[in-house]
């Protein structure tokens, strides 16, 4: 059966790439009842840090990407690594290397004068271990110098890379730590990873893996190496246009789920559809459906796919979310009436709203203090002719029962009876309900505020 992985280094914040690379192989265990495994590639001592791993492992708790079983330290592995070197070595398919930095970098000098490759041949590729001096040694794999190397990638497609141009690489620094290249390969076997879904700067990596894998004999996975993302101008993603953590996008009221669905529209497509819920994704993600080139990101995109996720949520789920977006942003929490009344206002505040952050300043009428303080142009449409229609207005609405319909026929009798519009009710109606000028529908407010209160702040309005 299917086993992903997730293998990011723990040098910074969970970036959007890395977020993308996660949901592909997520999305396509997921979808096959398979295992989606994360492992933090924490070999890279200096650079490696445990704020990094936490903000890696918060970023893929925001957006849902649950994992299996523990999460595997690569640098745990370090004795595992070495171990397999070895075998590597005993089995005659690496060999132990003497040569010194000198006499690298003088091949090397020699190799490019002479015009030939300057990648390093070790004189002690076929040595007889009897001439070993008593010095350090690095281990290298014994690559072979014929032939070639053929990448099956998913994505895109036969790679192939002649085995002249691949130098005898180091498994084993002389200090006796694998390096990065064999731990992949060995934590990605003994995890049992089937699928290698990765960014494609890995795809030189690839090749060289290729070589562990079948040294040891191994079967190798499936590749599929997906095209960076770019920005919107085609050039490397940058910060302005997105290449920020994830959690910056969290901050900014973005729903999980439509980032979900944004970050697998990146790079992948299926037919024309561009909003889908996590199950259709699952169903229908699969290795064939990535682009052979980079995705360009695109927050208009990003936004629309928000609003319309925002606008299918159910009501209780999305305040839960609103919740947790207002604790990550150090905001207030909502008061207990606050959030009454945002659930009864949800089926409203959700409509048109792109993120979190603009669905609460819809529902600033809820929020609010009360009395209502009137912003600028709240008091503008406040004027003492306004405020003389809202006198007027009172008892039609104090006689009305509280529904849509009967709010909507006494406010249309009222402003036909006074010769004017409900236009013209609407914007003193707004002002003292809310105190702004941008609001829901009148209806709305009334309705999700009550009666008793709704005429509160009318009175207090008008008086
Ligand atoms: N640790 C690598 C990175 O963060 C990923 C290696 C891999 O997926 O094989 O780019």
């Amino acid at each position: 059966s299917v086993v992903t992985r997730f293998a990011p280094s723990p040098t910074g914040f969970l970036h959007i790439g890395g977020a993308r690379t996660a949901l592909f192989n997520w999305l396509y265990a997921r979808g096959r009842g398979g295992k989606f495994l994360l492992r933090i590639e924490d070999t890279d001592r200096a650079r490696s840090t445990p704020e990094a791993t936490a903000a890696i492992l918060q970023g893929l708790d925001w957006l849902g990407l649950d994992h299996d079983g523990d999460v595997v330290s690569q640098f745990e592995g370090a004795a595992r690594h070495a171990e397999v070197a070895q075998e590597l070595l005993a089995k005659g398919a690496a060999y132990k290397c003497f040569s010194t930095q000198e006499e690298i970098s003088a091949f090397r000098e020699k190799a490019k004068e002479e015009g030939r490759s300057t990648l390093f041949q070790s004189p002690w590729r076929d040595a007889d271990p009897a001439t070993h001096p008593d010095a350090p040694y690095v281990i290298r794999l014994k690559t072979p110098q014929e032939g070639e190397t053929v990448i099956e990638d998913q994505v895109q497609g036969r790679v192939v890379i002649r085995n002249d141009q691949l130098d005898d690489m180091i498994l084993l620094r002389s200090d006796g730590t694998p390096v990065y290249m064999l731990a992949v390969v060995v934590d990605d076997h003994d995890m049992g990873v089937t699928h290698v879904i990765r960014g494609d700067d890995h795809l030189n990596n690839a090749a060289r893996q290729m070589g562990i894998y079948s040294a040891m004999g191994w079967d190798v996975p499936v590749w599929a190496h997906i095209p960076l993302i770019h920005g919107p101008d085609g050039k490397k993603l940058s910060k302005r246009h997105g290449a920020l953590g994830v959690d910056e996008y969290q901050k900014m009221g973005y729903p999980a789920a439509g980032m979900r669905n944004y970050l697998a529209r990146l790079g992948w497509s299926h037919g024309d559809d561009e909003f889908f819920t996590d199950a259709q994704a699952t169903e229908w993600f699969d290795l064939g459906g990535i682009g052979k080139s980079p995705a360009r990101f695109d927050f208009k995109k990003l936004e629309n796919l928000c609003g319309q996720h925002i606008a299918a949520s159910d009501d209780a789920a999305l305040l839960q979310e609103i919740d947790a977006y207002l604790s990550v942003t150090g905001e207030t929490p909502l008061t207990e009436g606050q959030r009454d009344g945002m659930a009864r206002g949800m089926y409203c505040l959700k409509e048109r709203a792109k993120t979190f952050p603009e669905l609460l300043e819809k529902a600033h009428f809820i929020l609010t203090d009360t009395p209502v303080e009137p912003d600028e142009k709240a008091r503008k449409a406040l004027d003492p002719v306004s405020r003389g229609i809202l006198v007027a207005l009172t008892p039609h609405l104090q006689n009305a029962s509280w529904s849509r319909e009967e709010l909507e026929a006494a406010t249309a009798a009222f402003a036909e009876d006074q010769g004017t519009k409900f236009g013209k009710l609407a914007g003193p109606l707004r002002a003292a309900l809310a105190g702004r000028a941008v609001t829901p529908s009148v209806f709305d407010m009334m309705l999700v505020l009550g009666k008793d209160e709704s005429l509160r702040r009318i009175e207090h309005a008008a008086t």
